[in-house]
């Protein structure tokens, strides 16, 4: 023992066993926080980062997180800790591929955390077993086929699966020509051949990327809009919009045009050809505006026969749109 340890806290000792000694005692967090930080030992360090771990303090604990790089505090932080930012900040941490599989497979661990897991795991032959695998929720199979990039897996899910969204999802990330082709060419579900169709020509694709920020508008084949209907849904919820936000936007912002006739279709009308063609549900009787003619791939008018249509998404927000829009007759006040 030297001279000047008579004079400093035990924490400060020179000998290192007893600062370890000194771990269990101390509950200032400020002092194990420099401890953590400073000491010599690695011990010591440790010691202190395990007692901040167990603080009931969330600001403490999640500086515990911070500080190590124990892969095995950091697993159990992830997996265990009552707050979600600590467990987030842990599953972050941690680098060994085997434990981040164990934990995106632990059906115990909550969601949010497999699903970071999953972010931060390469190896193509776990990320195609999530993706398969159709016992887990659809946010961890639709997150896991966006990182699929094996086309043979990803042609088998587009072909096989029970779930069509599933299906559709793999669809978009194939990028091998002939197999898109063959899903067009023979597939038996819709929104799977419009989805492989679109990748072809890529013209939905780029409706949506723009669509989820702005307006947009496409050129489709009438059979392709319940295609980009899902499509376009599913982007807005992804982007945090509620159900019921969403419904308003189609309604008030989406407006379909022939482009021989210039028949107007507003967004209600359509989603409920979309969401009619998918669920089913009571089908309107008398007066339905042409519904059945559009829901058989043709323009409302009986008297037109063109099978396109024009797509306008938030057209009032775009003056190129609202002069495209006026020249066939249709006046939308731009905003
Ligand atoms: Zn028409």
């Amino acid at each position: 023992m030297s001279l000047r340890d008579l004079f400093r806290p035990k924490w400060r000792n020179s000998s290192p066993e007893v600062r370890l000694s000194m771990i269990d005692i101390l509950s200032d967090a400020t002092v194990l926080i420099q401890i953590a930080k400073a000491d010599s030992d690695t011990r010591v360090r440790n010691a202190a980062i395990q007692k901040l771990a167990h603080s009931p303090q969330i600001a403490i604990r999640k500086e515990a997180v911070v500080l190590t790089d124990n892969e095995d505090l950091l697993v159990v932080m992830a997996k265990t800790d009552v707050d979600p930012d600590v467990r987030v900040i842990a599953i972050g941490k941690v680098r060994d591929p085997i434990a981040l599989s164990k934990i995106l497979n632990d059906a115990e661990v909550k969601l949010d955390i497999r699903l970071v897991a999953l972010k931060r795991i390469d190896d193509q032959c776990v990320i195609e077993e999530v993706a398969k695998n159709n016992d887990l929720d659809f946010s961890m199979r639709e997150a896991a086929i966006e990182k699929l990039t094996k086309q043979d897996a990803l042609f088998h899910l587009s072909k096989n699966d029970e779930d069509e969204d599933i299906r559709v999802a793999a669809v978009e990330r194939l990028q091998d020509k002939k197999l898109l082709q063959d899903i067009v060419n023979s597939d038996y579900h819709l929104l799977v051949r419009a989805a492989a169709s679109d990748m072809l020509s890529k013209n939905i694709q780029r409706f949506l990327a723009e669509a989820v920020d702005g307006p947009s508008t496409c050129i489709i084949p009438i059979w392709q809009f319940n295609y980009l209907y899902f499509a376009l849904t599913a982007r807005l919820k992804k982007k945090g919009l509620t159900n019921s936000k969403i419904v308003d936007l189609v309604d008030e912002k989406l407006l379909g045009v022939c482009p021989d006739c210039a028949t107007p279709s507003g967004g209600q009308g359509l989603s409920l050809k979309a969401t009619y063609d998918r669920f089913g549900g009571v089908m309107l009787t008398g007066n339905t505006g042409g519904m059945e003619h559009l829901m058989e791939g043709t323009c409302r008018n009986q008297d037109c026969h063109s099978k396109t249509i024009i797509i306008f998404w938030r057209p009032d927000e775009d003056l190129g749109a609202v002069k495209r829009l006026a020249e066939m007759g249709i006046h939308v006040k731009h905003k």
